[in-house]
């Protein structure tokens, strides 16, 4: 994964972002699903900055990835896992009040969040990591 310092040329607002790959921010950036989060302007720039990438022999590496694992140990025993429903899932909470939930995880692609988003419905994107990988 990558860390970049994005800033947005109409603010001044810098913020970071993680991406999978600089591929990925490219990607996203001419999709327009890079945005500023005060003003929601797309002149978003990467700042000069070099990018932080993470490697499995990095210390903040596995600060983070810790931390990560107890978030998810939070979210597996608190919601209800519902795997490529996710989408599914969301909008059938959001839209059938009388439905009770706890919450849900699952999988969804950037395309999904930003759908569910521009619908009103709150999502919280987490990196995840497989049991398996150390
Ligand atoms: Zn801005």
């Amino acid at each position: 994964m990558i860390k970049y310092k994005l800033s947005c040329e109409d603010c001044n607002l810098s913020f970071d972002s993680w991406f999978a790959s600089s591929k990925e921010y490219e990607k996203l950036k001419k999709l327009k699903h890079i945005n500023c989060h005060n003003c929601n302007s797309l002149n978003i720039k990467k700042s000069l900055m070099s990018p932080s990438i993470l490697k499995s022999d990095d210390k903040n590496h596995l600060a983070i990835k810790k931390e990560i694992r107890k978030y998810q140990k939070f979210i597996k025993s608190n919601f209800k896992y519902v795997g490529k429903n996710f989408s599914y899932e969301a909008r059938s909470i959001h839209y059938d009040k009388k439905k009770n939930s706890n919450g849900i995880y699952g999988k969804a692609s950037i395309e999904e969040i930003k759908e569910l988003q521009e619908e009103g419905i709150e999502t919280t994107v987490v990196p995840w990591f497989s049991e398996n990988d150390n």
